[in-house]
């Protein structure tokens, strides 16, 4: 008899700075489980409704070893597929169904992807400030915590005070200058880069605030100062300039936390044309398409470097954890240093040492909910505002 999914739960908390959706796969076993993330926070409602109205009904009374099939007709069972709402329903359900076959194996994830290529997975930070000497400061804070890797940043995702100059009855919203973005950001760079040693890693998020032209004159300027990587130079609109880009400089390229379709990265991985694949996992449907996507950058030489920031929830930082202890083409796993209180709300939440995140060795993703703290903190409703981005002339920018 196999066993069977019984029901598909979601559970939306906020209990630090993002919305996270965490899917809980019921089966037909006495007590067994799995978790699994489909955090897309500025439209947790939309997957709350995907996964309750279309893919539980879809989804009961079906194998729960079948994750690779499962996953397949999840994704072509709507017909349009390949969107976000739709692929973080899909990856809560994957990733729990990981969690679920790594405790009936009673192994770690990590074991059923073919075992550890490593220990731990070296992880980078974020160090940003208002002024160089201030990224410097926390950047070298960090540092003495034990990191290698830093994230340097200035004035958030940079650019910023180009409001003063926007037309009469503009609008309100984060402004920023793309023409003012790529000196002030060198100057920083410069600045961090003399203060570190120089063994330091330094890292650097562009956050598509650049014009094409602009990023491929950026990636040249900042080439001298040996980044670990530049991430999201461009948009994914905008990617057919990467091999613009890669013909003028060598500046290591990480790309992709907006990806949704294998279309975004297939051409940049085959083509070489960035060194780090950097999707949003949940984004892309869980950890099933990420296997696959980190065994065709191994194939050309690009290493992976998932997207990990606070928006990632706690059971899906446990779910990059197991790709990066396994994937050989491993690069770097950002990381957000959660609060005691997520520690609290999602038991088994991995730790940092010296800059290591270490995986437990706990049977399937290693990581659970406690759903009466998490539900003592429900996710507010309030309208995105950092996401409300402006060009200085008060035009919708992509933030
Ligand atoms: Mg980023």
């Amino acid at each position: 008899m196999p066993v069977t999914i019984t029901d598909v739960r979601t559970i939306l908390t906020q209990p630090g700075a993002s919305r996270l959706v965490i899917v809980k796969v019921l089966t037909s076993e006495d007590g067994l489980y799995g978790v699994g993330c489909a955090t897309f926070t500025q439209r947790v409602f939309a997957v709350e409704a995907a996964i309750e109205r279309h893919l539980k009904p879809f989804l009961v009374g079906r194998d729960v070893d079948r994750i690779e099939e499962t996953w397949q007709m999840s994704m072509v069972h709507g017909y349009w597929r390949n969107g976000p709402v739709l692929n973080n329903a899909i990856s809560g359900v994957d990733q729990a169904l990981w969690d679920i076959k790594g405790k009936r194996a009673d192994m770690p994830v990590y074991e059923l992807l073919g075992g550890k290529c490593r220990e731990a997975a070296a992880t980078y930070v974020h160090a940003e400030g208002s002024d160089p000497r201030e990224v410097a400061e926390r950047a070298q804070a960090l540092v003495d915590e034990g990191y290698r890797h830093v994230r340097i940043q200035l004035g958030g995702y940079g650019g910023a005070g180009a409001a003063d100059r926007r037309p009469h009855g503009s609008p309100d919203g984060n402004y920023f200058d793309p023409r003012a973005y790529g000196p002030t950001m060198l100057g920083m760079v410069e600045h961090v880069r003399g203060e570190l040693d120089e063994s330091i890693e330094l890292l650097h998020d562009v956050h598509e605030r650049l014009h094409p032209i602009d990023a491929v004159q950026f990636a040249k300027d900042v080439e001298p100062y040996r980044l670990f990587f530049l991430e999201d130079l461009l948009a994914p609109e905008d990617i057919g300039w990467f091999e613009t880009v890669r013909q003028q400089s060598a500046t290591p390229l990480a790309m992709g936390e907006l990806f949704n379709n294998p279309h975004e990265w297939r051409g940049l991985i085959t083509d070489r044309l960035i060194d780090f694949v950097r999707v949003h996992v949940s984004q892309i449907g869980g950890i099933t398409p990420a296997r696959s996507l980190a065994l065709l950058a191994d194939t050309f030489g690009v290493r992976t470097a998932w997207h990990g920031p606070g928006d990632t929830s706690p059971v899906g930082h446990a779910a990059n954890l197991h790709l990066d202890v396994w994937a050989p083409n491993f690069g770097i796993q950002e990381w957000y240093r959660p609060s005691e209180l997520e520690y609290e709300v999602f038991p088994g939440l991995p730790r940092v040492e010296q800059g290591y995140l270490y995986p437990n060795d706990l049977p399937g993703l290693g990581i659970d909910i406690d759903e009466q703290l998490a539900a003592a903190h429900p996710c507010d409703e309030a309208v995105e505002q950092w996401t409300q981005t402006r060009l200085p002339d008060g035009s919708p920018a992509r933030p």
